[in-house]
């Protein structure tokens, strides 16, 4: 089979490699369609180590080609590619994202970018129709969204605002409106991300840069701020800016990875508020039925966080098309080739 291998940081080349044999409880799968994360862009260019040669990829989606017993011959799946050993104390309690003997594949093991993969029965699942194979990546960053929300407070007529309308904070937006957020509000420098959020639902959208920002949102909310506020840019002046903004006792949701070890918050609002910060990692099993479900539905849509698709043979440009501003998701057509 083809796999795209980075041989060192920056370099890609298109390998033929033996396929993959499922050992026992496995699915061998041909994939179809892959999506370009954030991460495999800092694997790529050397930000997140990893060990040479290596296939990138973790949002996959193909058909099922053989299994151990498992999902017929056919059978439209996507992969989570998280990977625990099902027996350590975090498993046990159910926290197999946190598991200490696990892997992501794409990052610690081969990946997605390949036509064929081998992984665990446990970790595929299968999509309706209703999913086409060209979205189908993004259940996996749907997946994880969900995860994030578990643990935040959102009933009925919550108010929620997200900050940063990337591909994450745009399925946020999408999953808080599930939960019946109102208002929602989407803040981001980007005025087509903006109109974007509009159409998938935000009540109000916002400009950070806006001088008078903070009175605007305590004016949607009821001068007190939102209940929810998910920070989806991953920086520390973002952080800093969330707790500026939502109502004492209220949430906040740190699910953009911030990567600094210092920067200036405003730590004493944070106990005047009485505040409450959840850091998600990942996602569960119990996430991907969630969120088949919820983009099944057609109430979560992924067809519009889509910017552009490329062929395989084209990954390296793919890679750094992601990097470029303004990008949402950027697609891997495997185009069905066998060798
Ligand atoms: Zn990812
Ligand atoms: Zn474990």
């Amino acid at each position: 089979m083809r796999a795209v291998v980075l041989e060192a940081d920056r370099s890609l080349r298109m390998d033929d490699r033996p396929d993959p044999s499922p050992g026992r409880g496995e699915v061998l799968v041909d994939l179809a369609t892959s999506g370009i994360c954030g991460t495999d862009l800092s694997i790529y260019s050397g930000k997140i180590a990893v060990r040479h040669p290596r296939v990138l990829g973790h949002e996959m989606f193909g058909h099922v080609a053989s299994s151990d017993g498992g999902a017929a011959a056919g059978t439209r799946v996507v992969i989570d590619p998280v990977l625990s050993c099902g027996v350590c104390y975090w498993c046990s309690k159910g926290q197999t994202n946190l598991c200490p003997n696990g892997a992501l594949l794409g990052r610690d093991r081969d990946g997605g970018f390949a036509e064929r993969i081998a992984v665990p029965q446990s970790n595929v699942y299968e999509v309706p129709a209703s999913i086409s194979d060209e979205v189908a990546p993004l259940v996996q960053v749907l997946t994880v969204c969900v995860h994030a929300q578990r643990d935040a407070p959102v009933f009925p007529g919550d108010s929620v605002l997200v900050l940063g309308l990337g591909v994450s904070g745009l399925l946020h937006l999408q999953i808080a409106r599930a939960r019946g957020a109102a208002p929602l509000i989407g803040v981001t420098r980007s005025a087509s991300k903006r109109e974007l959020a509009e159409s998938l639902g935000a009540d109000l959208t916002f400009d950070p840069g806006d001088s008078h920002l903070g009175e605007r949102v305590a004016e949607a909310t009821g001068g007190r701020g939102p209940d929810v506020v998910i920070e989806s840019a991953g920086r520390v002046e973002t952080l800093a800016a969330a707790i500026g903004l939502v109502r004492p006792g209220g949430h906040i949701v740190l699910f953009g990875t911030i990567t600094e070890d210092r920067g200036a918050l405003p730590f004493y609002s944070l106990y005047l508020k009485e505040l409450t910060i959840t850091n998600p990692r990942a996602a569960k099993p119990e996430d991907f039925p969630a969120a088949i479900d919820l983009a099944g539905s057609g109430r979560v849509r992924l067809a519009p966080l889509i910017s552009d698709t490329f062929p395989l043979e084209e990954t390296g440009a793919a890679i750094e098309a992601t990097a470029e501003s303004g990008t949402l998701k950027i697609i891997l057509d495997h185009g069905g080739v066998r060798s």
